[in-house]
C-alpha cells in the first residue's frame, strides 16, 4: 500500500514485514469486507508454550497491533483429561512475557459449551447430525481410507426425535465413556476424510478445570473452534497448515449454524527448528520421563525454558520476524534463532570477567599482599553503561585453555616466554610452568611490566592476545551450567523414537569456576557477557553462598563447528 494513501483507516506501518496473511488482512480492510481486525491465539492447555507457539502468537497479536485491531487469548479447553490449571497459568505468563496483551479479551471454549450444545441440537433438528452407536473401532474402520470411500453407519438414518432423545441422554450422563457419539451427516464418500461424518461430540465423564462435573459430553476441536471464532467475532482465524483439510468442515459448520458472524480460516506453515522437537507430546514425555528437569529446563524449546536460559523476549520476536510467514512447511536452522539471541544480548548484556576452568597464575614481581583497582568498561558500545573497578593482585586465575606449554604456530595466547595482555590490566610474560606429580600444569609463574598499566606499552610494543582473568583473592566461586542442544540429529525423530536421538552431552557442569565480585549482583533472566566466553545469567536455583550460572549462548557458533569436526574425524 502506498504510504500517501491517507484514505485508508488502517494503514499497515511501513516497518511491518509483509506476508500473504497480512496481505489478505489489508485487502479485506481496503475492500471494506472487514471493519476491524480481530484475531485470536487458541492454545490447548495441555502443556507449556514453545517457540513454535511464539510464531503463532507473534502473528496473531502482531497483526492485531499493526492493523489497529485486537487479539483474543482463547483456551481451547475441550479435552479435560489432558488439561491442567498449571498449563493455563504458564500460558498466560508466557504470552505476557513475550510482550503481548489480550486486555479483557480472555476466553475459553468452555465458556461456550451451552451454546455449542444448542447448535448441535439445531443440526440434529435440521437432519444434519445423528447419534452413532458404533464403537470407536467400527467408526475408524468404516471411515475408509484415502483411496477407498467410507461406509454409512447403520445408525445414520435415525429419526430426528430418536437422535434428540439419545443426545440429551448422552448429556445427562446415562451412557458410559465412548458408548455413543454425535456425528455430522455430511458425506461418507467425500475425498476429504474430515467430511466423512466427523464426530462432533463424545461422551467423557471427566471433571473439567472450569466447568467441573457439569458436562458428560465434550465437543470435538472441529465443532468448537469455528463456532468459538464466530461468537467472538474473529475476522481472521489463523492456524497452521495441518488444519487446511479441516477448513471445509470449518466452513460447513459456519454455513449450517445460526452463528453471529462468519469467520474465515487461513493456514500458515508451522515452525520447525533443527536439533529441536516442537511436538507437545514429546515435550511432555521429556518432562515425565525425567530427561529434563522440568518444562522450564533451559534445554527445552519452551518459552519458560528459553526465559530461564536468559533468552530475552525481543530475541524471540526478532527471530520470528526474520523467518517470516509462508505457506510451505520448512525446517529453520536453529543457528538463525541463535543469531537473534546474540544480536539482542550483544546490545544489552553488560560485560564481566569469569574464568570457567581456572589455572592459577602468580605474578612474581608483584608485591605479596598488595592489590589495586583497575577500570573496566561495562559495555564497549554503550558509554552510558559506565565502568567498574576490578581488583588486581599477585595471584590470579586465567582460563586453562588460554595456556599451552608447547603451542602450535598459530597459538598466540600464553605459553612459556610469551607476552600477552591481561584485559584492563598489564602485559605479562610467562616465566615458568609448575606441574603436579602427574605432570599436569597447575600453576604459571609470570612477571608483569608495571609500565603497561591499562593494557598499553609506552614503548609501542604489541602483543598478539588479550586474555581475561580474575583475582584469586577476590573472585567468587561459582558453578556454571553449559547447555548444548538436547538432540544430536538436525531432524530428530518425534513420537516413540525420540530418546534415541537425545544428546548425552546436553549438559556440562563446571563446578570450579571463579567469577569477578560484581557478579554477586547478577540476576536471573538478565544475561551478562562473560568476556570471550558467551552470555550467561544466574539460574533461579542459585543461592548467595553458591552462585549458579547458566549459559544462554556462546559468543560464536562453536558447537556446530565441533560437531562438523567430529564428523570429519569419523
Ligand atoms: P499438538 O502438539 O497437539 O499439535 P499444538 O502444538 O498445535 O498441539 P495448540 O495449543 O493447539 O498446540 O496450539 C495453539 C496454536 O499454536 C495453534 O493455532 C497452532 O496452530 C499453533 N502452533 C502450534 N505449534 C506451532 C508451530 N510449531 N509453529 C507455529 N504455530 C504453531
Ligand atoms: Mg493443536
Amino acid at each position: 500500500m502506498a504510504t500517501d494513501d491517507k484514505a485508508s483507516v488502517n494503514p499497515a506501518p511501513a516497518e511491518a514485514g509483509r506476508d500473504f496473511i497480512r496481505d489478505i488482512v489489508q485487502a479485506d480492510l481496503d475492500a471494506g469486507r472487514v471493519k476491524a481486525v480481530v484475531t485470536r491465539f487458541p492454545p490447548e492447555p495441555n502443556g507449556y508454550l514453545h517457540i513454535g507457539h511464539a510464531k503463532a502468537i507473534c502473528l496473531n497479536f502482531g497483526i492485531a497491533e499493526e492493523f489497529g485491531g485486537r487479539c483474543h487469548l482463547r483456551f481451547d479447553d475441550t479435552n479435560p483429561t489432558k488439561e491442567e490449571q498449571e498449563y493455563i497459568d504458564a500460558i498466560e505468563r508466557d504470552v505476557r512475557w513475550l510482550g503481548f496483551d489480550w486486555g479483557k479479551h480472555l476466553y475459553h471454549a468452555s465458556d461456550y459449551f451451552e451454546r455449542l450444545y444448542g447448535w448441535a441440537e439445531d443440526l440434529i433438528r435440521a437432519g444434519l447430525a445423528y447419534v452413532d452407536d458404533q464403537s470407536q473401532d467400527e467408526i475408524r474402520t468404516n471411515r475408509g481410507t484415502l483411496t477407498e470411500p467410507g461406509k454409512n453407519s447403520p445408525f445414520r438414518d435415525r429419526p430426528v426425535e430418536e437422535n434428540l432423545d439419545l443426545f440429551r441422554r448422552m448429556r445427562a450422563g446415562e451412557f458410559g465413556n465412548g458408548a455413543r457419539v454425535l456425528r455430522a451427516k455430511i458425506d461418507m464418500t467425500s475425498g476429504n476424510i474430515n467430511l466423512r461424518d466427523p464426530v462432533l461430540y463424545r461422551i467423557l465423564n471427566a471433571p473439567h478445570p472450569r466447568t467441573g462435573t457439569t458436562w458428560k459430553i465434550y465437543p470435538s476441536y472441529d465443532f468448537a473452534h469455528g463456532q468459538s471464532d464466530a461468537i467472538e467475532g474473529i475476522t481472521h482465524s489463523i492456524c497452521t497448515l495441518e488444519f487446511e483439510d479441516h477448513r471445509p468442515l470449518y466452513d460447513w459448520c459456519i454455513a449450517n449454524l445460526n452463528v453471529p458472524s462468519k469467520p474465515h480460516q487461513y493456514e500458515f506453515a508451522r515452525l520447525n527448528l533443527t536439533y529441536t522437537v516442537l511436538s507437545k507430546r514429546v515435550l511432555t514425555e521429556l518432562v515425565r520421563g525425567g530427561h529434563v528437569t522440568g518444562w522450564d529446563d533451559p534445554r527445552m524449546p519452551t518459552i519458560a525454558g528459553l526465559r530461564r536460559r536468559g533468552v530475552p523476549p525481543e530475541a524471540i520476536r526478532d527471530f520470528i520476524k526474520r523467518i517470516g510467514v509462508a505457506k510451505a512447511n520448512s525446517l529453520v536452522d536453529v543457528g538463525m534463532f541463535e543469531f537473534s539471541v546474540r544480536e539482542a544480548l550483544n546490545k544489552s548484556a553488560l560485560r564481566r570477567m569469569a574464568v570457567l576452568k581456572p589455572l592459577k597464575l602468580v605474578i612474581e614481581n608483584y608485591p605479596d599482599g598488595q592489590s589495586e583497582e583497575l577500570d573496566a568498561v561495562n559495555h564497549p558500545d554503550n558509554p552510558a553503561a559506565g565502568s567498574r573497578k576490578i581488583k588486581f593482585g599477585r595471584e590470579l586465575y586465567i582460563e586453562q585453555d588460554d595456556f599451552m606449554e608447547n603451542p602450535p604456530k598459530k597459538f598466540f595466547r600464553l605459553s612459556p616466554g610469551m607476552e600477552v595482555r591481561l584485559r584492563y590490566a598489564y602485559f605479562i610474560t610467562c616465566r615458568e610452568v609448575v606441574k603436579n606429580a602427574k605432570g599436569e600444569v597447575v600453576e604459571l609463574r609470570c612477571t608483569y611490566d608495571p609500565a603497561t598499566k591499562g593494557g598499553n606499552a609506552p614503548d609501542g610494543r604489541k602483543v598478539k592476545a588479550t586474555i581475561h582473568w580474575v583475582s584469586a583473592a577476590h573472585a567468587i566461586a561459582a558453578e556454571v551450567l553449559l547447555y548444548n542442544p538436547l538432540f544430536v540429529k538436525p531432524d530428530p525423530s518425534g513420537a516413540e523414537n525420540f530418546t534415541a536421538d537425545l544428546n548425552p552431552n546436553s549438559l556440562e557442569v563446571l563446578d570450579g569456576a571463579r567469577v569477578e565480585p560484581a557478579l554477586a549482583d547478577a540476576k536471573p533472566e538478565v544475561p551478562v557477557q562473560f568476556e570471550r566466553q558467551g552470555y550467561f545469567c544466574l539460574d533461579p536455583a542459585s543461592k548467595p553462598e553458591r552462585l549458579v550460572f547458566v549459559r544462554t549462548i556462546g559468543l560464536r557458533d562453536t558447537w556446530a563447528k565441533d560437531q562438523a569436526k567430529e564428523k570429519a574425524a569419523g
